[in-house]
């Protein structure tokens, strides 16, 4: 291709509110143009880069035996509504709904779940049909709360969204690990640094879900991982060995304290010096959206550690979670916050406790009573005894679970999740097959995300410098450019284009910039917009001699123009 026919509009200048280099970068380098909050038009540029890493994408998917289809954008709320997801969607308000002019209720799709499932059961009928995997690449529609970072958190975005369907959970233990391999491969080719992580998989249950996570400080996501024993798992999702804490001892009576204007932990411990945080039991009051009503549940753990909201939201199977307000707490407990606990609750507020706190004795709690704690306090005995759960937010420096290893943290961006999904969009959808035996028999599903247009952004995170953009050789819009420098020679011009010729014989993915530009434009470009490999026909076309540059490192070689081939193929690698 010749950069003269290709549109491209780089920027001197920063964007304004670009907050992280890929935002930034592909901004200037004119790759992507904001259309609205969360919403970019790809440039010709970026869509080459997104065209590159969807055929990554493709391939590995194909050799996995995977079926591309294109399912609609625009759904009809029937089938969300029969998978029971539709009022949750619409009151979350992360579904863009619409009308049609029959006033019939539809979404532009920001998933497919249903629509893939729906289509499926049409096709599929028997076990002897199966496993069936099917995925398609295409526009997803979320509002969300926050679009920010350019392409990172969208409101449309590019998904490849894959669904499997088996006839049982062994079935799918296959189908998962057949992309789980494939995402590995794809995440390798496209060369970003990843690691898989253990994640939430929410109220569906513990069948089994996992990340990928490209290890950037931009990440929105915070992973905890093992270094010893390869433990890794989003903080959603993540354990770790129980942090140690001083004893109660044997069990004591309670002890009602005055303690004025005394409210938090670090209140407290300088209050009472005998009793560390480990010893407190903090609680904490949050309004809980649940299935049927609106809930406070009052949630319990020891003083030194925090709630995981995630856990919380799944223990309670919870739509929706939030800190009660000041004025939930004092109608729930009749005090002021910071002496809410156990000790006197009412009955019909949840209490919920950590295991932490589990077998613990002598414990200091609020008491529901402003300006008091209680000392000595044993669930149980002086207070209902709670609900226990794994209700605990694990920490860099406390040890990977099972071996006591020390965890560290970092930040991910997600760009890939695969999950276990088992039988509940089928069986709210009554989508069944005939099994061996005669009977109907709901579907076994897996589904399974990779951000696509999320996925180069995340590249750039990993690829860049304080120039531009260093793009990795598999997704870069180009492998090499040739550009003459000077328009007015026209050995410049002739050599440039020979060489352009051979390098696209030699099977290098080449363009020619003949765009008629100041060397100096040409040179900033070429670096912002991240090519991998540059050859810069110059002054000494005539003595066969020319400037190659390789973008990563930034360095450049005189070389004979009979050399260029073999230096443009190494330093592609090839
Ligand atoms: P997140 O936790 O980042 O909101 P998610 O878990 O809701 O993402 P999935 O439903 O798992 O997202 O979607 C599959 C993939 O699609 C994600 O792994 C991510 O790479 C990509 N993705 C999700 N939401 C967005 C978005 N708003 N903009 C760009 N890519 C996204
Ligand atoms: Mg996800």
């Amino acid at each position: 291709m010749r950069l003269s026919q290709i549109l491209i509009q780089t920027l001197r200048e920063d964007p304004a509110g670009a907050e992280i280099p890929s935002h930034r970068l592909l901004t200037r380098a004119g790759f992507i143009v904001k259309t609205a909050a969360g919403i970019y038009t790809y440039s010709p540029m970026m869509w080459r880069v997104i065209k590159k890493f969807a055929q990554i994408v493709r391939e590995e998917l194909d050799r996995e035996g995977a079926n591309e289809v294109m399912l609609p954008i625009i759904q009809p709320k029937e089938l969300w509504q029969a998978s029971g997801r539709w009022d949750r969607y619409v009151t979350d308000g992360i579904m863009f709904t619409l009308k049609d002019r029959k006033g019939s209720d539809m979404c532009l799709g920001p998933t497919h779940e249903e629509v893939m499932t729906d289509f499926l059961s049409s096709q599929v009928n028997s076990y002897k049909q199966m496993p069936v995997n099917c995925y398609q690449i295409q526009s997803k529609f979320r509002d969300e709360i926050r679009p920010r970072f350019g392409l990172m958190r969208g409101r449309e975005f590019i998904m490849m969204d894959a669904y499997s369907y088996d006839a049982d959970k062994k079935a799918l233990d296959v189908a998962y690990q057949k992309m789980r391999d494939a995402y590995c491969r794809i995440f390798e080719r496209c060369g970003v640094d990843y690691t898989v992580v253990q994640a939430d998989s929410g109220a569906i249950g513990g069948a089994g879900s996992e990340e990928f996570m490209v290890i950037a400080d931009s990440g929105e996501d915070a992973i905890l991982f093992c270094r010893e024993s390869g433990y890794a798992a989003n903080v959603e999702k993540a354990s770790s060995r129980l942090p140690e804490a001083p004893e109660g001892g044997e069990v004591a009576a309670m002890e009602k304290i005055s303690t004025p204007g005394v409210k938090t932990v670090a209140q407290l411990e300088a209050f009472f010096p005998d009793w560390q945080a480990g010893r407190m039991a903090k609680t904490i009051l949050y309004k809980a959206a649940l299935a049927e009503e609106e809930k406070i549940v009052a949630v319990m753990i020891r003083g030194d550690l925090e709630v995981n909201e995630v856990k919380l939201v799944n223990a309670l199977d919870a739509r929706a979670l939030e800190l009660a307000s000041d004025e939930d707490i004092l109608k729930a407990t009749g005090a002021e916050v910071g002496f809410a606990g156990p000790v006197g609750l009412s009955e019909e507020i949840t209490l919920l406790a950590d295991k932490s706190l589990k077998g613990r004795t002598n414990l200091l709690c609020g008491c529901n009573e402003t300006e008091f704690h209680c000392l000595n306090v044993n669930l149980g005995r002086d207070t209902r005894m709670p609900e226990f759960h794994d209700l605990r937010t694990a920490r860099a420096g406390e040890g990977d679970p099972k071996t006591g290893a020390p965890l560290e943290e970092a930040r991910g961006i997600e760009v890939g999740h695969i999950f276990k999904l088992g039988t509940k969009y089928s069986e709210a959808m009554a989508a069944t097959f005939m099994g061996q035996s005669g009977k109907p028999i709901p579907f076994v599903m897996g589904c399974y995300g990779i951000g696509v247009s999320r996925t180069p952004a995340a590249a750039v995170e990993q690829h860049h410098d304080d120039k531009g953009i260093v793009w990795p050789i598999a997704i870069a819009p180009f492998e090499c450019v040739v550009a003459f420098l000077d328009k007015k020679r026209a050995e410049q011009i002739e050599l440039a284009e020979k060489l352009y010729g051979e390098l696209q014989e030699a099977g290098v993915e080449a363009c020619l910039d003949d765009r008629p530009m100041s060397p100096g434009a040409k040179f900033k470009d070429h670096e912002l917009m991240g090519m991998p490999v540059q050859v810069f026909v110059g002054r000494r076309a005539g003595e066969g001699i020319v400037e190659l540059l390789v973008r990563k490192g930034m360095e450049k070689i005189e070389c004979s123009v009979d050399d260029v081939r073999a230096k443009v193929l190494a330093a592609l690698g090839r």
